[in-house]
């Protein structure tokens, strides 16, 4: 039985663990969906504050009926320590997992805000893409066929199973949104639209691709849950901070699931504010990860991978990119999770359409922007959606 944790109790689990002493005061910070953060705040203020993340064994939005594994939370911290392995700038410090409570204590994030709400602010993107996509590249070299010995790689895969959280993204990213199904929901001028989506067999086949891409291909550590809630973005000491937080989906699966969330998500934003800039930021995302990628390959496990093969490899990935940048931007508007970025707009409708029609285009028609036997071409997809 786990004990979960209250504000009440968690300056004196802190004192437990050694990881706080004297007094403080405590605050809760999540956002309720998944999981339970709480921010801890020494009185003396040479100590710096912690968060204390707890998974409850249910969806914490749901509340007990809806029971969910909390080993969740310990993938996740796993998952933030071999990040902080490949990519320590962009990723969080982990100072505590707790396997009995289904806790980990990291750093204090707070000074930073969640992308989406900063981009729906109205902030400019700057380097974020670029950090997002040096962080992935980073951590998909190392623990990729390329960055990792076979039997490391064995290890990692058997440290990375995540049966729970696989279901959860083969029916609400990669299933649901496609079929008439219970939670899903849409604007209602996008009726017509969405039945389209739904009846076009070419959809049906590339859906059916990126289903089977991400239940057996297993290329390397992906986030798992990498759109704009899970990347946190600020400034400190005059420089631009981004940390990429949240990976409790953390499995080894196809690398373009990573980098087609963020990317939907960032085209979502720019359709919202209109802004050409967030689009541009795509070829950063792009090259970022191709340069971490061409950084690791001098060192390689395995010379008999070419640079044929790499070409091939980077190909691949930016196709399959856009495969699952296309179910998310279907499923942002026409599944269960839709998100602030159009939701708080006056009227959603017209945006949502723009992200529904490139979605359904670029699900039957990547090719346009590059990747399969071409080269990937980011600023093909910002032409499509201005
Ligand atoms: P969930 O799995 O429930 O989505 P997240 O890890 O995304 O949880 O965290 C939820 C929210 O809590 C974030 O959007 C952010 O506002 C806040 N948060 C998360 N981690 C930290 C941290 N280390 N410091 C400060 N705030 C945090
Ligand atoms: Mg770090
Ligand atoms: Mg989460
Ligand atoms: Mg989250």
């Amino acid at each position: 039985m786990t004990v979960v944790l209250e504000p009440d109790d968690v300056w004196a689990y802190l004192v437990e663990r050694n990881l706080a002493a004297g007094t403080g005061t405590v605050r809760e910070v999540g956002d309720g969906n998944m999981n339970r953060v709480f921010l801890a705040i020494p009185d003396d203020p040479a100590v710096p504050s912690v968060a204390v993340k707890q998974a409850p064994p249910w969806i914490q939005k749901l509340g007990p009926s809806s029971p969910m594994s909390p080993e969740r939370a310990l993938i996740e911290a796993r998952a933030l320590r071999t990040f902080a392995e490949y990519a320590p700038k962009q990723t969080p410090d982990v100072l505590d997992v707790d396997e009995e409570r289904f806790a980990f204590t990291m750093e204090d994030l707070s000074d930073l805000t969640v992308l989406r709400t900063a981009l729906n602010r109205g902030a400019a993107i700057g380097t974020t893409s670029a950090e997002v996509g040096e962080l992935v590249g980073r951590v998909t070299f190392a623990t990729s066929v390329a960055g990792a010995e076979p039997r490391e790689r064995a290890d990692l895969l058997a440290r990375s199973v995540n049966p729970l959280l696989a279901e959860v993204t083969l029916q609400y990213l990669l299933g649901d949104p496609f079929v008439e199904a219970e939670h899903n929901s849409n604007h209602p001028s996008l009726d017509g639209a969405v039945r389209n989506l739904r009846e076009d067999p070419a959809v049906r086949t590339e859906l059916a691709t990126l289903r089977a891409a991400f239940g057996s291909s297993a290329q390397a550590l992906v986030h798992g849950d990498l759109h704009s809630g899970s990347v946190m973005v600020g400034v400190r000491n005059g420089e631009p901070v981004v940390r990429v937080i949240d990976p409790e989906f953390a499995m080894v699966g196809p690398i373009g699931l990573d980098l087609g969330l963020y990317l939907a998500n960032v085209v979502i934003a720019a359709v919202r504010s209109r802004n050409t800039d967030h689009l541009a930021s795509i070829e950063g995302l792009w090259d970022a990860f191709c340069a971490a990628w061409r950084d690791g390959w001098p060192d390689r496990v395995d010379p008999l991978l070419d640079d044929g093969w790499l070409l091939r490899h980077l190909r691949n990935v930016w196709h399959d990119s856009l495969g699952f940048a296309a179910v998310e931007m279907v499923r942002r508007v026409a599944g269960y999770s839709h998100a602030s970025d159009l939701e708080t707009l006056p009227d959603p409708g017209p945006a949502s359409a723009v992200v529904l029609g490139l979605g359904h285009r670029l699900l039957v028609d990547r090719g346009v922007c590059g990747g399969e036997g071409g080269r990937p071409d980011p600023r093909a997809l910002a032409h499509l959606v201005s």
